[in-house]
């Protein structure tokens, strides 16, 4: 058996879920990847908004490293060092009071979900049950994540679904008005849709949302597990928007690539999960603990924030030159480094191509849905690498423009 793996056996071993690109990365650093035969290039995908601080940024190396040869795993039997420095400097750093650990943002969510359930049986009766979430939402692919993201095309074929689920239109508080009731015990909010096509809430939206949860006594949560850890600028986006909830979910970026989740919440919700009522074994695990918090203190530092709102302009300033010579998009939209191309009717559903496109020339990219390509950058990509990923990105542009 040779040790030299292709993009071929892709097709052979794994599940078929997926469609990789067709090189194989092998090595980053900062925002620059190398392919299996040294090829370079330039990353704008970010892992899908999760290496916040590029690749083998080298003081995560160096946290991970240390890490690794001190303690990796002891469950939840015991706890560790690194699980209560985190949730220390979540809880100094956020509205949260308490924080629980898991592997990913699924099950970040899947908490929040259940906790939100717990609590509204424990206060008000197991009537209390119903979670509203805004259609085309996305929150995971657990069973129970997938039917409160409002996204039929994921849920399709893998019924029957958890019941007392809703949804309502996002950015429209009429429609949440008229979808809550006394009943609702979670209504649950992106404060920017990732998935959905990079879209931002407003924020008489999500004030909306607040005054609307209070009234039905609801929980507020946001899933922040894409908008959040320094993405929009602010720690978290609801920071940026000024409207606190009850639940947040965090994962992706928080880890910086090292797979972790987080659910934060006030000391008065987090009573409804008492000993015993949920749990996870890798969750507070000591590496990932470590490693997001070295990433959380570094991304929590005015430079590194502001940082973002500069290179968000940086980015917005390029895409928006690049279409004033090719007219592809119908707008650029997101905030901070979650940027969303919104395709024109022409080239509506080909978003696809322009990945295949950008990969010729050397750039990774990521879609938003069928007509939308989403940019979630390293949040210290170097100024140079943004001009050069511009330079490449409109260089893939012009050839799939000039192929009409
Ligand atoms: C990616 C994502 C999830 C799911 O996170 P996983 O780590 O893939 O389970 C949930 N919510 C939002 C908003 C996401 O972007």
């Amino acid at each position: 058996m040779s040790n030299t793996v292709t993009r071929a056996d892709f097709d052979q071993v794994m599940v078929p879920n997926y469609g990789p690109a067709g090189f194989i990365p092998v090595k980053g650093l900062g925002s620059r990847v190398w392919d299996q035969s040294g090829r370079e290039f330039i990353d704008f995908a970010g892992g899908i908004a999760v290496n916040s601080l590029g690749h083998c940024h080298p003081q995560l190396v160096a946290t991970l490293t240390e890490q690794a040869s001190k303690l990796w795993h002891v469950s939840n039997v015991f706890t560790n060092e690194p699980a209560l420095k985190l949730g220390k400097l979540l809880t100094e750093t956020t509205f949260a009071e308490r924080v629980f650990f898991c592997n990913s943002g699924a099950e970040a969510n899947e908490a929040a979900f259940k906790l939100a359930r717990k609590y509204g049986s424990d206060h008000f009766g197991p009537e209390k049950n119903q979670i509203l979430a805004c259609k085309n939402s996305f929150h995971g692919r657990t069973l129970f994540t997938v039917s409160v993201g409002g996204q039929p095309k994921y849920t399709e074929g893998f019924g029957p679904v958890p019941g007392g689920i809703a949804h309502f239109e996002y950015n429209d508080i009429e429609s949440l008005k008229a979808a809550i009731s006394d009943q609702t015990c979670a209504v649950v909010i992106e404060p920017i849709q990732g998935e959905g096509g990079v879209m931002p809430a407003d924020k008489a939206f999500l004030e909306a949302a607040r005054e609307l949860c209070d009234q039905h006594n609801a929980l507020l949560v946001f899933d922040e597990v894409q908008s959040g850890v320094g993405r929009t600028g602010s720690l978290f986006a609801y920071q940026e928007y000024g409207v606190t909830p009850d639940i947040l979910s965090s994962a992706k970026g928080i880890g910086g690539g090292f797979p972790i989740g987080a659910m934060l919440t006030t000391e008065k919700v987090a009573k409804s999960f008492g000993i015993g009522t949920h749990g996870s074994t890798y969750g507070g695990n000591p590496l990932a603990c470590a490693v997001a918090h070295k990433v959380l203190e570094l991304v929590n530092e005015p430079a590194v924030l502001d940082g973002v709102r500069a290179k968000h302009q940086r980015f917005v300033d390029g895409l928006n030159a690049i279409n004033a010579k090719y007219q592809v998009f119908k707008t650029v939209r997101g905030m901070g480094l979650l940027l969303g191309c919104v395709l024109t009717d022409a080239y509506a559903g080909r978003a696809k191509e322009f990945l295949k496109a950008a990969e010729k020339q050397g750039l990774m990219l990521l879609v938003a849905g069928l007509s939308v390509v989403r940019l979630a950058p390293s949040l210290v990509i170097e100024d140079k690498d943004i001009d050069e990923g511009l330079a490449r990105f409109e260089a893939a542009i012009a050839e799939l423009t000039s192929a009409q």
